[in-house]
């Protein structure tokens, strides 16, 4: 440890499938500097080896340590000790809201992979494609002219669906990632069919604009300007096939 060590209260929710859940507590020395996902892998090798969590990467390019962390979305594996709690505090760490828990802290994507497959998502979109649009407004806000592009690829966490508001009351919901993802699409290769499927039922409009998908994601996807930009292309669209029909029709010369 480079710094002092502090002394910390661990509170994970433990469940099994189909079990009620629990709150199991750890005592823990941590270093401050080191990150969540550290002190649950200890927690795992020298507390209790039942304990179940994803990870794989841990440099926030799997997408796979997501959990709430005192009730906040984020990527374990790059959210240090100190950001969340203070020498002799509690952190709380629970599974992603909005999917089925498989295990403690270990949620059932499945459902959320094959959406994102049915949108033809490049989860690993070209380099010269993967940019946040010119009029993006945070590109407007930051960047200069010059200055180098943000990658905007999406690496299928789930924080945001997780932190939606609407996907919490709405099971039908496809929910901001799968919308971000056609929208991205969308602005590299436009189709009647990215279209419609951002129309659907369990499109778009039932996004409550709330931004927590936004807030969460670590990223820099910005699902929800995506939903709301893909929204004015849907509404375009319906527009001009509500037009389309009344223009006058071309009388031979
Ligand atoms: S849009 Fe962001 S928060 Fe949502 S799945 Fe992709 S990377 Fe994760």
């Amino acid at each position: 440890m480079t710094n002092q060590p502090w002394q910390v209260q661990i509170k994970i929710q433990r469940q099994r499938a189909g079990e009620k859940p629990y709150v199991q507590a750890f005592a823990l020395e941590v270093d401050p500097d080191e990150y969540v996902l550290d002190a649950v892998e200890r927690i795992w090798a020298f507390h209790d080896r039942t304990l179940t969590y994803r990870h794989a990467c841990h440099h926030s390019t799997c997408g796979a340590c997501g959990m709430r962390v005192n009730g906040r979305e984020k990527l374990t594996c790059i959210t240090t000790i100190r950001s969340v709690t203070q020498n002799g505090g509690t952190i709380r760490i629970d599974p992603l809201r909005n999917f089925p828990v498989v295990s403690d802290l270990v949620v059932d994507m499945g459902d959320f992979f094959l959406r994102m497959n049915k949108s033809d998502f490049n989860s690993v979109a070209p380099d010269n494609a993967a940019r946040l649009p010119y009029e993006h407004p945070k590109k407007l806000e930051t960047q200069t002219e010059g200055e180098p592009e943000r990658l905007v690829d999406c690496i299928e966490c789930g924080l945001c669906i997780s932190a939606c508001p609407a996907a919490n009351t709405d099971k039908e919901y496809v929910g901001p990632a799968v919308l971000a993802a056609i929208h991205l699409m969308y602005t590299q290769n436009p189709s009647q069919k990215l279209i419609n499927q951002a129309d659907d039922h369990s499109g778009l409009w039932r996004c409550h604009s709330a931004y927590e998908c936004t807030e969460v994601c670590p990223s820099g996807v910005d699902p929800a300007w995506r939903i709301m930009d893909m929204r004015k292309t849907v509404f375009k669209d319906r527009v001009k096939s509500i037009i389309k029909p009344r223009l006058p029709e071309k009388k031979d010369a």
